[in-house]
C-alpha cells in the first residue's frame, strides 16, 4: 500500500519533471499552466492525471487529437518506479530514514531530468544542478545532525558528501581546462559536484565507472549501427545520471563485489 501510495506520488512528480524537461532547456518558466505543444490549447485539469489521462486519452490531446509523445507517459512511470524502489530501499522506520528516503526521491527525480535534458539538448542546466546540490547538502547535515555524526568525515554524510563531491569534481575540471571544453563540457564538472556530494566518494566512483562502461557501449553501437562518428557529441551528463542511479541503488553491492575481486 505504502509502496504504491509513493508510486502515484512519484507519478505526480514525473509530471511536474515533464515540465520542467519540457520548458527549462528553452529558457521558459515553470509557471503558467499546461498546453498542448501542437495546438497550444490550455489543458484542464483532467488532461493532467498522470498516466490515466494518457491512457484514457489513448496517447492523443483531447483538443487537435495529436498523437502526445509516449516519453511524458514514460518519464511519469519511471518517476513512480524510482520513488517506489528507493521506498522498498530505505523503509523508514524513524526521522533519520524519513530524510534519507527523501534525499533518495530528490535525487532519482534529478538524475531523470538530467539523463533526458542532456541526452536532448546536450545542456546539464545550473538551474537543476545548483539547487539540488544546496538540497542535498542541506539534508546531508539533517542526516548527519539527527544521528549526531556531524564531525564524522568518513562515516558522515555532510563532510564526505563535500569532499567526494570536491574530489570528483577536480579531474572533471582539469579534463574540461586541458581539452578546452572538447572531451568534456563545463556541465558535466557542476554535475559532478552534485553526485559527489549525494553519493559520497564510493558509491560516486561506482556510477563514474558504470557511465564510462555505458558510455563506451552506446558509442561503439552507435559506431557500428549508425552514421555516427567519432567526432560525433555523446551526452556524457545522460551516462553519468545512468551510472549515478545504478550506484544509488545497487552501490554498495558492487562497491562490495569490486573490493572483493580486487583481492580487499
Ligand atoms: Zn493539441
Amino acid at each position: 500500500m505504502a509502496l504504491f501510495l509513493l508510486f502515484i506520488f512519484g507519478t505526480l512528480i514525473g509530471s511536474f519533471l515533464n515540465v520542467v524537461i519540457l520548458r527549462l532547456p528553452k529558457g521558459e518558466n515553470l509557471g503558467g499552466r499546461s498546453y498542448c505543444t501542437h495546438c497550444r490549447h490550455t489543458l484542464s485539469f483532467w488532461d493532467l492525471f498522470p498516466i490515466l489521462s494518457f491512457i484514457f486519452l489513448r496517447g492523443r490531446c483531447r483538443y487537435c487529437q495529436t498523437r502526445i509523445s509516449l516519453r511524458y507517459f514514460i518519464i511519469e512511470f519511471c518517476t513512480g518506479l524510482l520513488f517506489a524502489a528507493s521506498l522498498w530501499l530505505v523503509w523508514p522506520t524513524n526521522l533519520i530514514e524519513v530524510i534519507l528516503l527523501i534525499k533518495y526521491c530528490l535525487f532519482a527525480a534529478v538524475l531523470l531530468a538530467v539523463f533526458v535534458i542532456d541526452w536532448e539538448h546536450f545542456l546539464i542546466l545550473d538551474q537543476i544542478v545548483f539547487p539540488s546540490l544546496a538540497a542535498i547538502i542541506v539534508l546531508n547535515f539533517c542526516l548527519d545532525l539527527l544521528a549526531h555524526r556531524l564531525p564524522n568525515i568518513l562515516g558522515g554524510n555532510f563532510i564526505s558528501g563535500l569532499l567526494a563531491a570536491v574530489a570528483l569534481a577536480l579531474p572533471f575540471f582539469s579534463i574540461w581546462y586541458f581539452s578546452k571544453g572538447q572531451w568534456m563540457g563545463f556541465g558535466d564538472v557542476k554535475l559532478a559536484l552534485l553526485l559527489g556530494a549525494a553519493l559520497g566518494l564510493g558509491k560516486t566512483l561506482v556510477g563514474f565507472l558504470l557511465a564510462a562502461i555505458l558510455g563506451g557501449l552506446v558509442s561503439s553501437l552507435l559506431l557500428i549501427f549508425s552514421n555516427k562518428t567519432m567526432k560525433s557529441k555523446l551526452p556524457f551528463g545522460t551516462f553519468l545520471s545512468a551510472g549515478s542511479l545504478i550506484a544509488l541503488f545497487y552501490g554498495d553491492i558492487l562497491l562490495r563485489w569490486y573490493l572483493r575481486l580486487l583481492g580487499f
